[in-house]
C-alpha cells in the first residue's frame, strides 16, 4: 500500500524533482540494501564499519525507486533519472521523516521503555488494544534510533494505535526516541541494572528511562512499576501505578504459577496468563492499565491476554527426544531478569533442575556484584548450576554456603554440551539464560 509519494519527502527536505519523480509511489522505507522491495525508499545509513551509500546499486537492483543521499556527488553507475534526495545526514533525515509521518497520521502512540520486559509488554498491550483499534507495533526488537523511525514509517495510513518499544543504552537516547514518537501515553516497565556501565547507578538508569516524558503529549499518562521508589518519586504529575503492593492503581492481587500458565488476579479480575513468572503478571497489569485508558475494559483485555503469544527465546520451551524440558530464555539477560527466570523454574514441577547461566554483559565495575547477587538468589531447589563465559563464574562465588548441588564453570561450549547431554531425561528441566552475544542457543541447538 502506498505510504506517500516522493513529493512528501522532497518537500520536507526542500528538493527540486521532476514532475514524474514527485509522483513516484513509496510503499516501503528501509535501510538494508539487500532487502527485496517494491516501491522502496532506501535510506543509506553511515555506520562505523560500513557506509551504505556504497550499496546503492544493489539497492536499485532489489527494487529501490528513490534514495536519501548525504554525499555530494551522484554515482555514475546509477540511472540518470533515479531520484536522490540530498540531505546533510541520512540518519537524522530518517528520524525527521518519521517525526513528520507520525504527526500526519496521528495515531495514538503508546511508548514502552524499561530495563526488562519491553518487548513482552509491547506485545501484551498491542494484543489487548487490537480488539478495538487497528493496531501496529514494533516488529521484534526494532527499538532504537533507527528501529523506532522505521517502525513509524512502516505504519499503514489507517493505523489507529501504535505500540512502540523504546530501548537505550545511554543518556539522551530515550529523549530522542520520545521526541520522534511523541507518545500519548508511556509505560516504564521496571528499573533494573542493564547498561549500568554507561549510566553509573540505578538512579541514573531511572533518570534515563524517565526521559520518555520529554516527548509525552500533554495530559499523557505515565504507567509505571509502582513498587519502584525511583519511579514513584518522580515529579511527573499523571502517573498510574502497577504492581503488587496495596497502593497500586492496578494491583496484582494473586499470582499462582502452574506448569504451563499462571492464574493471575488483577483488580478483582482473574484470568489465565500463558506466561510464567510474577514479572509477567506485572507486565499484564501494564497492559490492562493502558487498555482501560483506551476504553478497552479489563474483561476484554484479560480475554486477549489468555491467548497471547510472545516472540521467541523469551522463556521458550523445547522438549528433547529424551523428554527433558529445555527453556530457552537466552534472548538477553540482566541480573533482575535472570533472578526472575530462576524463580519461575524453582516453582516448576521437575525432580531435577539445572541452570545454565552465561555472562551478563555491559555491567562494567558492577559485573562481580551483579553476578554474585544472582548466585545468592539460588538455593537447594537447583541440582546443578553451570556457568559459561568469564564473569558468570561470580555466580558460583555468590552461592549460599548451604547450596549442595553440582556447580561448575565452563569456558568451552563443547564441554558444556557434553555435560548437559548426560543429564537429559523426563524428570529434568534446564534453563538457559545469558546476554544475547553469549549465544547460548548454540548449546540448545546442539543438544536438542
Ligand atoms: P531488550 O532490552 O533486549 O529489548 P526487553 O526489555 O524487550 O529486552 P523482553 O524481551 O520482553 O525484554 O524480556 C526479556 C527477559 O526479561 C524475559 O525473558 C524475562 O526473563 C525478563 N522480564 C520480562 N519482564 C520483566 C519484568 N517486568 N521484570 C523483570 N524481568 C522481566
Ligand atoms: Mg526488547
Amino acid at each position: 500500500m502506498e505510504k506517500f509519494t516522493l513529493n512528501f519527502v522532497a518537500d520536507i527536505f526542500e528538493q527540486q524533482l521532476t514532475e514524474q519523480q514527485r509522483n513516484l509511489s513509496i510503499h516501503h522505507i528501509y535501510t538494508d540494501s539487500r532487502q527485496s522491495v517494491e516501491g522502496g525508499l532506501f535510506i543509506p545509513i553511515v555506520g562505523d564499519r560500513f557506509d551504505a551509500h556504497d550499496f546503492i546499486s544493489g539497492a536499485i537492483e532489489q527494487g529501490a525507486v528513490a534514495a536519501l543521499w548525504s554525499r555530494t556527488e551522484k554515482p555514475d553507475d546509477i540511472p540518470e533519472d533515479f531520484p536522490l534526495i540530498y540531505v546533510d545526514d541520512t540518519l537524522k533525515a530518517l528520524q525527521e521523516l518519521a517525526k513528520v509521518y507520525r504527526q500526519e497520521l496521528n495515531p495514538t502512540v503508546i511508548g514502552v521503555t524499561g530495563s526488562n520486559g519491553k518487548t513482552t509488554t509491547k506485545e501484551l498491550i498491542a494484543s489487548c488494544l487490537s480488539v478495538k483499534y487497528k493496531t501496529a507495533k514494533t516488529e521484534g526488537n526494532l527499538n532504537n534510533h533507527i528501529g523506532l523511525p522505521l517502525t513509524i514509517l512502516r505504519m499503514e495510513r489507517d493505523v489507529e494505535v501504535l505500540v512502540a518499544e523504546m530501548g537505550m543504552s545511554a543518556f539522551g537516547e530515550i529523549e530522542l526516541l520520545s521526541l520522534i514518537g511523541r507518545p500519548n501515553h508511556a509505560v516504564i516497565t521496571n528499573i533494573g541494572e542493564s547498561h549500568i556501565e554507561f549510566l553509573g547507578s540505578r538512579e541514573g538508569i531511572a533518570k534515563a528511562k524517565l526521559e520518555i516524558t520529554a516527548g509525552l503529549q500533554k495530559q499523557g499518562q505515565l504507567i509505571i512499576d509502582g513498587d519502584e521508589p525511583l519511579l514513584t518519586s518522580d515529579s511527573y504529575p499523571n502517573k498510574i501505578y502497577c504492581g503488587f503492593n496495596s497502593k497500586n492503581d492496578y494491583r496484582v492481587e494473586a499470582y499462582v504459577q502452574g506448569q504451563e500458565q499462571s492464574d493471575v488476579t488483577i483488580n478483582g479480575t482473574t484470568f489465565t496468563l500463558p506466561l510464567l513468572g510474577k514479572h509477567q503478571a506485572l507486565n499484564a497489569a501494564f497492559a490492562i492499565a493502558v487498555s482501560e485508558l483506551m476504553n478497552v475494559n479489563i474483561n476484554q483485555a484479560a480475554e486477549q491476554l489468555e491467548t497471547v503469544i510472545i516472540p521467541g527465546m523469551r522463556f521458550e520451551k523445547i522438549e528433547t527426544k529424551e523428554g527433558a524440558l529445555l527453556i530457552n530464555d537466552a534472548y538477553n539477560a540482566s541480573a533482575t531478569s535472570m533472578i526472575a527466570s530462576l524463580d519461575v523454574v524453582k516453582k516448576m514441577d521437575y525432580q531435577r533442575k539445572v541452570a545454565v547461566l552465561a555472562d551478563i554483559l555491559e555491567l562494567g565495575d558492577f559485573a562481580e556484584e551483579a553476578h554474585k547477587k544472582v548466585g545468592q538468589s539460588l538455593d537447594e531447589q537447583f541440582d546443578a548450576i553451570f556457568t559459561f563465559g568469564t564473569s558468570s563464574r561470580f555466580i558460583l562465588d555468590g552461592l549460599p554456603a548451604t547450596f549442595s548441588g553440582k556447580q561448575k564453570h565452563f569456558t568451552s561450549k563443547q564441554e558444556l554440551i557434553e555435560e548437559i547431554a548426560s543429564l537429559l531425561d523426563e524428570n529434568t528441566v534446564v534453563l538457559f539464560k545469558g546476554s544475547r552475544s553469549m549465544k547460548l542457543e548454540e548449546i540448545i541447538e546442539a543438544i536438542y
